[in-house]
């Protein structure tokens, strides 16, 4: 998988391993190697934990390509909140990357 920010390409791997910060002293279900322009992430993590690594490390793709500033703690927060965001509103997602609108449902 691939991903476009801000005119940069990241690549998405997935990893069986750990993944480890530079100093191999913590370990993560994803990681943003900013100077290689990748994203791991841990396939030994539940599904569900995956999914949530990877938008936590676009959360810092978007905060680093647009020099937002971001904390760890924000970024964390925030990545949690659009996560559940993302998954509770399916119609609003599909609306946002594909325009289309959903059909109006009839009442009763
Ligand atoms: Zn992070």
């Amino acid at each position: 998988m691939r991903i476009r920010s801000s005119g940069m390409v990241y690549a998405v791997d997935w990893t069986p391993g750990e993944v480890l910060d530079e100093l191999a002293e913590d370990r993560f279900v994803g990681r943003t190697v900013h100077m290689e322009n990748r994203i791991v992430i841990s396939s030994r993590a539940p599904e569900g934990r995956q999914r949530q690594a990877l938008i936590h490390e676009l959360v810092h793709v978007v905060d680093d390509g647009y020099k937002v500033g971001l904390t760890e703690k924000q970024v964390s927060r925030f990545s949690r909140g659009l996560f559940a965001l993302l998954m509770d509103n399916p119609d609003a997602v599909r609306y946002v990357v594909a325009g289309k609108r959903p059909k109006k449902k009839k009442h009763g």
